[in-house]
C-alpha cells in the first residue's frame, strides 16, 4: 500500500473550517483506494505568529520538508487586524512568499471552472456563458513584482518614498512559458500570452521568451493580449479562453477575476508546482468577513485535493470522481450561501453540509 506525507496548514479565517472538509475528503479517498494518507497538522499564517511568534515556524518548515505534499489553507486577516503584527512577518510577508520562495513552486495552476449544467451561478448572462467557463490560468509564482527588490526611504526633502521592482531572467520566464505551452498542446492547442509590453520592458523580454520557447510548440499557436484589454475580454467573451500564462501580479488579479465570472472565489481552487514539491491551496484569502459561521465554501479546498490527487500522486481518476462528486452536489439544487441569495429557489447548505454531500456523492462512484 502506498503512503503519503500530507502536510495540512490551516491557515487563518475560513481556514480551518474549510480544511475539516477537505480533511474529510482525503480520509475517504485513502478508504477507497487502499492508499495510507499520513495527515500531519502545521501552524501557518498570523494563527502561527500568535502562537508560535513566527507566521511560519520552524516546526512547521520541518513538517513540510519532510511531507510529500502540501494542503495550505487561506491565510492573513482583516485590514484593521493585521496592523497587530508587524509589516515583515504579517502572513504573506512572513509564511506566503516564503513557503513558495522554499520550494520553488514557480508554476501555479488556477482552473477557472463552471460547467454549463451549473453556470446559473455565474453573474454574466447564459449567451455569454455559452457551454460553460473552461480555462486555466498559468501564473508565474515566484518572480516578479512580488519578490524584486524592494527600498523603503527619505528622500533628501524628507519625503518617505518606496521603490519595488519587477524583475524576471530570462531561464525564469522559459521555464513557465515550457508549462504552459505544454498545458495547451495537451488541451486546445492555444495559448493566451498576457502581458503589458507597450509599457513594461520586463514584458517586452516576457514575450520575446515565449515567442523562443513557442518554437518548440508549432502545433500551439499564441495570442498576445494586453493585460487590461485581458481583463475585459473575461467578462465580455470569457469562452474565448483555454490556457492564459501570464506574470505573478497580473495573475494574482486576474484570477481573482476569474472567481467573480464563476460568481464567488470559492469555486478557485489552484496547485502550486515547483521542481521537487508542490503545495495546493484555495486562489482566495482568509475571508475574515464570514470566517467561523460555518457558510464559508469548502469547493475551493476540496478542489486543491483533487488536484494534488492528479498532479502529486498520479489519482487521475480519483481526482475526476471529486470534481463530479462536487457538481453532483450543485446539480442537484443545493448551494452554499456565497452562490445564492437565500430569496432563490436553492437548497441552502454551509461548509459542513457540503463536505457531507460530497462525500456522500463520491461515495456512490
Ligand atoms: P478574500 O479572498 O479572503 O475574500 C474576498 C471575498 O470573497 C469576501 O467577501 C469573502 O467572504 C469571499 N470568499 C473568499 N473565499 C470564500 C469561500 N471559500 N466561500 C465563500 N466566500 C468566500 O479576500 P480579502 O478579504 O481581500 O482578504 C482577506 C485576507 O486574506 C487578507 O489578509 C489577505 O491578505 C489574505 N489573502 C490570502 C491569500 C492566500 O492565503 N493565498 C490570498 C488572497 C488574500
Amino acid at each position: 500500500m502506498n503512503t503519503y506525507k500530507i502536510a495540512l496548514l490551516d491557515g487563518d479565517g475560513i481556514g480551518p473550517e474549510i480544511m475539516a472538509e477537505a480533511a474529510k475528503i482525503l480520509k475517504l479517498v485513502a478508504q477507497r483506494n487502499r492508499v495510507n494518507f499520513e495527515l500531519e497538522n502545521g501552524a501557518f499564517g498570523a494563527t502561527a505568529y500568535f502562537s508560535h511568534g513566527n507566521s511560519f515556524p520552524d516546526e512547521t518548515k520541518a513538517l513540510c520538508d519532510s511531507a510529500d505534499a502540501i494542503l495550505k489553507g487561506p491565510i492573513g486577516l482583516s485590514h484593521e487586524e493585521s496592523k497587530r503584527i508587524p509589516v515583515d512577518m504579517q502572513p504573506e510577508r512572513g509564511a506566503l512568499l516564503p513557503l513558495r520562495r522554499r520550494y520553488d513552486t514557480f508554476a501555479n495552476f488556477r482552473p477557472v471552472y463552471l460547467p454549463k449544467d451549473i453556470a446559473h451561478f455565474s453573474p454574466l448572462k447564459a449567451e455569454v456563458i455559452g457551454d460553460g467557463i473552461d480555462f486555466v490560468i498559468i501564473r508565474e509564482l515566484v518572480g516578479g513584482l512580488y519578490f524584486g527588490k524592494k527600498e523603503i526611504g527619505v528622500t533628501k526633502g524628507g519625503k518617505r518614498f518606496v521603490t519595488e521592482s519587477l524583475e524576471y531572467d530570462e531561464d525564469q520566464i522559459a521555464r513557465i512559458a515550457r508549462v504552459a505551452f505544454e498545458t495547451a498542446q495537451k488541451r486546445k492547442g492555444v495559448l493566451h500570452n498576457i502581458h503589458k509590453s507597450n509599457v513594461l520592458k520586463s514584458s517586452v523580454l516576457w514575450n520575446e521568451v515565449m515567442e523562443e520557447v513557442g518554437r518548440d510548440f508549432p502545433e500551439v499557436e499564441i495570442k498576445n493580449i494586453l493585460v487590461d484589454a485581458a481583463a475585459t475580454y473575461l467578462c465580455l467573451n470569457p469562452a474565448q479562453f483555454d490556457v492564459m500564462v501570464m506574470e505573478n501580479m497580473f495573475g494574482d488579479i486576474l484570477s481573482d477575476q476569474g472567481g467573480g465570472i464563476l460568481g464567488s472565489l470559492g469555486l478557485m481552487p489552484s496547485a502550486c508546482m515547483g521542481p521537487d514539491k508542490a503545495y495546493y491551496e484555495p486562489s482566495h484569502g482568509s475571508a475574515p468577513d464570514i470566517a467561523g459561521q460555518q457558510i464559508a465554501n469548502p469547493y475551493s479546498m476540496i478542489g486543491s485535493v483533487a488536484m494534488m490527487m492528479e498532479m502529486s500522486f498520479g489519482m487521475e481518476s480519483e481526482a475526476r470522481n471529486i470534481w463530479q462528486a462536487m457538481k453532483s452536489v450543485f446539480a442537484q439544487g443545493f448551494s452554499t450561501p456565497d452562490l445564492s441569495r437565500p430569496d432563490s429557489e436553492v437548497k441552502m447548505i454551509g461548509t459542513n453540509g457540503f463536505g457531507d454531500l460530497v462525500a456522500e456523492e463520491l461515495s456512490k462512484l
